[in-house]
C-alpha cells in the first residue's frame, strides 16, 4: 500500500515512511492510495478473533510489505499487553445501552489505543532504519500523557512535552511528571496552552533546528493513529453482530479533532456494516454546524466540562474533505484556501447530501452533559466521564447506538462529582499518582528557552 497527501504534493510513500513523516511535507495529511475492501465472508471470520488477532488483520492491508507479518504480530501483542482488560476494548451493557470502553490503557483514555501502537512502531522503524527521533508537543491535558506512555523507555526516542504550568488538572499533571524514564522530558511552561503551542510551532518552523535535532510530532494527524482506531469498530461490530452482514451497528463518537469518528468512517468505507455515525460535540460545535448547514466556520473556543473536545478547527477534517471532494487534491487546496481567506468553507448540493448520509451530528451543552451523567447513574449505576456523556446525550433518540466511552470517569472526577456527588473509584493506572516522585523542568514561555533546554538535554548533535 502506498500513501498520498490530501494536497497532492508528496510522492507516494510506503507505510513506514508515512508513519515517520506524520504531517505530509506539503502540509497535507497522508491517506491510503486505495481504501481496502473487506468482503462479508472475511468480516464473518474476523468476528471470531480476539482484539490482537483482529488488529493484525485490520492493519495488514495498510502495512503491506513494510513490516513482516511475524513482526507485526509481535508489535501488536506488545502494544496491547499494557491494557488492564483482557479484551482491550470491551463492550459493557448498562441501562439498556452498549458502551465501547476504550479507557483500559495506561492513561485511562482512548488515545492509548493508538499511541501504545505508535510508540512501538516508531521504535521498531528507528531500530531498522537507523537514526533517532525527538518528539516535541504541547498538551492541554490528555494527549501529552498518552504520548509519554507510548514512548517511555523506547530506544532512539526522546520526548519533550510542554504543558502550561498550573493549568492542567492535578491528575493529568501527575500522569506526565511521574514518568521518570530518562527519555521523557516534561516542561511546565510559565504561560498558557496557546503559548506552549506557539513555541512548538516556532520550533517546527525553524527548519535547521528541526533537521539537526530530528524533530517529529505525535499529534492526531499521524496516519497510524487513525488506522489503530479503526480496529475497535470492527471488534465491536463482530461482538454485536456475530458476523451477520445484515446486522448494521450505529456508533456515537465524542468528537474533537475528528480522528476517532474519521476512523469509524474509514471502517465503513472498508465494508464494515455501520449504520449511523453520530458526531457528538460539546458547545464547540463547528462539526455539528457543518453537518447541518454545509458551512465549516470556526468560532471562539469555549471551555467546557469535556476539555479534550474543546477544539474548533479539527485537524483530521481535511482527510474527510479529500474523500468528499472525490480524492481531488486541487479541490482540497481550493477549499482550504477559501477557509484561510474567508474564515469558512462551504459545500453544497450533492456533497451536502453525502455529508448527511455519512453522519448525524449533535452539540451537547454542559448542563445536558451533567444531566446525562446523572440519568445513566440513576438508572444503572454506571458512571460516565463527561466526554462519554456527550456521546450518550447526542444518541438520546438512538438507543441501539453504541457509545464510545473515551475516558475513565475518575480521570475527570470534578465533572462527575458535580453531577452525582460521588468520586468514581480510580482504575489501577490512576492510583497512587499523588505520592509518586516527579520530574519536570520549569521554563519561561519563550521558544529560545525551550530550544536551549532541548540542546542541553540532548547534548551537542553533530551532523
Ligand atoms: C481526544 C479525546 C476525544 C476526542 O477525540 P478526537 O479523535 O480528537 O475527535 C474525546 N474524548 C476524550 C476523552 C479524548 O481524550
Amino acid at each position: 500500500m502506498r500513501y498520498l497527501s490530501t494536497r497532492g504534493g508528496v510522492e507516494p510513500v510506503g507505510f513506514a515512511d508515512a508513519v515517520m513523516m506524520g504531517l505530509g511535507t506539503d502540509g497535507g495529511l497522508l491517506v491510503p492510495e486505495q481504501i481496502p475492501k473487506i468482503p462479508a465472508k472475511r468480516l464473518k471470520d474476523w468476528s471470531q478473533l480476539n482484539f490482537q488477532q483482529l488488529a493484525v488483520e485490520v492493519l495488514s492491508p495498510f502495512v503491506g510489505e513494510s513490516i513482516p507479518h511475524a513482526d507485526l504480530v509481535e508489535l501488536v501483542e506488545r502494544s496491547y499487553a499494557t491494557f488492564l482488560h483482557p479484551e482491550v476494548t470491551p463492550l459493557a451493557e448498562h441501562g439498556g445501552r452498549q458502551w465501547l470502553e476504550l479507557f483500559h490503557g495506561p492513561t485511562a483514555a482512548f488515545k492509548d489505543v493508538a499511541l501504545q501502537l505508535l510508540g512501538n512502531l516508531f521504535e521498531y522503524l528507528i531500530a531498522r532504519e537507523g537514526g533517532v527521533l525527538r518528539i516535541l508537543g504541547a498538551t492541554s491535558g490528555d494527549t501529552g500523557s498518552a504520548a509519554i506512555y507510548g514512548v517511555r523507555g523506547k530506544a532512539g526516542i526522546d520526548i519533550f512535552i510542554l504543558h502550561p504550568k498550573g493549568r492542567v488538572s492535578p491528575i493529568q499533571e501527575r500522569q506526565m511528571t511521574t514518568v521518570l524514564d530518562a527519555n521523557v522530558h516534561n516542561i511546565a511552561v510559565l504561560g498558557t496552552f496557546d503559548d506552549a503551542q506557539r513555541i512548538v510551532k516556532t520550533l517546527f518552523n525553524d527548519l535547521p533546528f528541526k533537521q539537526q535535532y530530528r524533530l517529529g510530532a505525535v499529534n492526531s494527524i499521524n496516519l497510524a493513529r487513525i488506522l489503530a482506531q479503526t480496529i475497535y469498530y470492527f471488534y465491536a461490530w463482530g461482538r454485536i453482530s456475530g458476523g451477520n452482514p445484515e446486522h448494521r451497528v450505529s456508533f456515537s463518537v465524542p468528537t474533537g479533532n475528528f480522528g476517532d469518528v474519521f476512523a469509524g468512517w474509514l471502517a465503513k468505507r472498508m465494508g464494515l456494516p455501520i449504520d449511523r455515525l453520530i458526531i457528538a460535540t460539546n458547545r464547540n460545535d463547528i462539526l455539528s454546524r457543518f453537518v447541518a448547514s454545509g458551512v465549516y466556520q470556526a468560532g471562539e473556543v469555549f471551555q467546557t466540562l469535556s476539555p479534550a473536545m474543546d477544539i474548533q478547527l479539527a485537524s483530521n477534517f481535511e482527510r474527510y474533505l479529500y474523500y468528499l471532494l472525490d480524492e481531488d487534491p486541487a479541490a482540497v487546496r481550493a477549499l482550504l484556501a477559501e477557509l484561510e481567506q474567508t474564515g469558512q468553507l462551504q459545500v453544497d448540493g450533492e456533497r451536502r447530501r453525502r455529508v448527511a448520509e455519512d453522519f448525524d451530528a449533535r452539540a451537547v451543552s454542559d448542563a445536558e452533559t451533567l444531566a446525562e451523567i446523572r440519568q445513566v447513574y440513576a438508572t444503572s449505576g454506571y458512571i460516565l466521564c463527561p466526554h462519554t456523556a456527550v456521546g450518550a446525550r447526542a444518541a438520546a433518540d438512538n438507543a441501539e447506538a453504541v457509545v464510545l466511552a473515551t475516558a475513565h470517569p475518575a480521570k475527570f472526577d470534578a465533572a462527575v462529582v458535580e453531577a452525582i456527588g460521588i468520586e468514581p473509584p480510580p482504575p489501577r493506572s490512576l492510583q497512587g499518582l499523588l505520592e509518586r516522585e516527579t520530574r519536570c523542568a520549569e521554563l519561561a514561555a519563550d521558544a529560545e528557552a525551550i530550544s536551549g533546554f532541548m540542546r542541553e538535554t540532548l547534548g551537542a548533535v553533530e551532523d
